[in-house]
């Protein structure tokens, strides 16, 4: 931000999802607002017993963009591991992801920096995974219940993850509008973060201007429109900011944003994240 003490570090986690026509490991079709379950097979649904088999194209569309943020590497050969956690959205108890063998490493992608200047915007890895289903809380005389829909669970998501390279909310802002304008470019992904078809998970700290070390991040989630984005973002900076300006520290979190109230609110410890 503009204070002249500290400056902010951002780094961003997008998801994006596939524009495929059927999930990642099966058959099912990836289409949306149709009856709950009704795309649902016993892999998608995690029964015992069943084998996923990779969707070609969602490692076409994973290359296409890889290729198109300039990663340095694309192993022929990458590993699809199990993140386990438990939630009732996650029918296996585990979401095969990527994890110590991606896609694709060492990317960037250029935003103006200024006087006609690119200024380069480091991309960890890209990686490919599959959605969860989603939960639905029940109405009225079902207000005591929630039920699970599992159509989205199985579609296939890729994630760009940026190094802590950012600067600036309205830096966020540009890297998300460039990275979006690329997928959508490549026709791998329809870009539209209010529908949820891409999300972004910003990571960010403060430090005093002129030291190198990160200082202790948060992680703020459920912006849905880039503008949300830069908001949350430059009001976390300001909390964080008035924290250690008062000789406080802030502590590793994750924030959900509430874009009615425009605050962020404390969802969880770290550690329970961290598996
Ligand atoms: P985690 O294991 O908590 O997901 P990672 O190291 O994988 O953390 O980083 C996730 C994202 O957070 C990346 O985009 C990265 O650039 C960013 N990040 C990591 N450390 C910091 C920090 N101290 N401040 C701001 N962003 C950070
Ligand atoms: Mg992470
Ligand atoms: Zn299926």
């Amino acid at each position: 931000m503009n204070d002249h003490t500290f400056e902010s570090v951002i780094g961003l986690e997008v998801h994006a999802q596939l524009l495929t026509q059927s999930k990642i490991f099966c058959g099912c079709s990836t289409r949306f607002g149709d009856k709950p379950n009704s795309h649902t097979c016993p892999v998608c649904l995690g029964m015992p017993g069943v084998l996923p088999v990779i969707n070609r194209l969602v490692v076409e569309y994973g290359v296409m963009t890889a290729l198109a943020l300039h990663c340095e590497e694309v192993p022929p050969r990458s590993i699809f591991a199990r993140k386990n956690y438990f939630y009732p959205d996650l029918p296996k108890g585990y979401q095969i992801s990527q994890y110590e063998s991606p896609l694709a490493l060492r990317g960037y992608l250029e935003i103006p920096a200024g006087e006609n200047r690119l200024r380069k915007i480091g991309i960890t890895r890209v990686h490919l995974e599959e959605d969860a289903g989603k939960l639905v809380h029940g109405e009225g005389p079902e207000s005591e219940s929630s039920f699970v829909d599992l159509n989205r669970a199985g579609v296939p998501l890729m994630e760009i993850v940026s190094e802590p390279d950012l600067r600036t909310p309205e830096e966020a802002g540009e890297y998300l509008r460039r990275l979006t304008a690329i997928l959508v470019y490549l026709g791998v992904c329809d870009g539209k973060m209010e529908e949820g078809s891409l999300r972004c998970d910003a990571n960010v700290s403060i430090r005093r201007r002129g030291e190198t070390a990160l200082g202790v991040k948060t992680e703020l989630k459920n912006m849905n429109s880039f503008k949300n984005v830069e908001k949350a973002l430059a009001k976390e900076i300001e909390r964080q900011i008035e924290l250690v300006s008062k000789g406080k520290k802030v502590v590793q979190e994750t924030l959900l944003w509430d874009p009615d109230n425009e605050v962020t609110l404390s969802m969880r410890g770290k550690e329970e994240a961290h598996d």
